[in-house]
């Protein structure tokens, strides 16, 4: 059972510690002696239909978006969501979840077509919101749980009438500043503004996306072999202790 996640744009697309996603993925898999292997999805190359079980997509600067929004047209957006409707799992953060959706529009410059995976649109404003973040959802797990993360954007997400939030923000700005909600979730993909990394601190979204990833390379897989997640979580409460206390 070799996983295979496929590493979009790392070398143009990674800020704010997202890297740190992939290690955690990996580490949580070799864990488990779960064969992986991480492929680099850089500007100019081939996405091969069905290849990825599990996709992982970081934030970036607006010049890094137009790079790979222009890359993206074609084939490549086109496999990327025919593989999403085929159950394979996605994380995007930030720059990369905003090319997920119908468009971004950048504060200063043209719009730049995103994916369209996400019923969703972004548009740049002149107020970054920077902080931490907290969002409690139920989309992982079905039980309510916090997400904890780091934020830096200006572009506002805005969600269509189909799109499913991720959660809701209990602290910090999330999709809008104004509607309280963060990130967007359609089948096995999801995108959210929490950088950091994010997954160190958060195993249940970590988890959640290797079970889906394994999945789909095997329907019959329905569980993981739980690790020891004393320090993870132990991390998450302690962030949440300090953010909390912050306020
Ligand atoms: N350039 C985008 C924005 O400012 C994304 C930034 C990021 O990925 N942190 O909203």
């Amino acid at each position: 059972m070799n996983l295979r996640i496929g590493y979009m744009y790392g070398k143009t697309m990674n800020i704010y510690g997202d890297r740190g996603n992939i290690l955690t993925l990996v580490n949580r898999c070799r864990w488990r002696d779960i064969q992986i292997e991480v492929i680099n999805i850089e500007v100019g190359d081939k996405l091969t239909a069905g290849e990825i079980d599990l996709f992982f997509w970081g934030g970036g600067q607006d010049r890094e978006q137009i790079l790979a929004s222009s890359d993206l047209k074609g084939d490549k957006a086109k496999i990327l969501r025919e593989s999403i409707e085929d159950g394979a799992a996605l994380l995007a953060i930030c720059g990369g979840y905003q090319l997920l959706g119908k468009y971004y529009k950048p504060s200063q410059g043209t719009e730049l077509d995103g994916v369209g995976i996400f019923d969703a649109h972004t548009i740049g404003s002149n107020k970054r919101m920077i902080g931490n973040l907290v969002v409690e959802t139920d989309r992982l797990s079905g039980k309510l749980e916090t997400l904890v993360g780091f934020e830096n954007h200006s572009g506002k997400t805005h969600l269509g009438k189909t799109a499913q939030s991720l959660g809701n923000v209990l602290i910090g700005f999330g999709n809008n500043s104004e509607d309280r909600t963060e990130g967007c979730i359609y089948k096995n993909a999801i995108g959210c503004y929490l950088h950091g990394p994010a997954l160190p601190k958060n195993p249940m979204l970590a988890d959640f996306l290797i079970l889906k990833g394994l999945q789909h390379k095997d329907r019959a897989i329905t569980k993981l072999k739980p690790l020891d997640d004393t320090l993870e979580l132990q991390t998450h409460l302690s962030i949440l202790e300090r953010i909390k206390n912050q306020r």
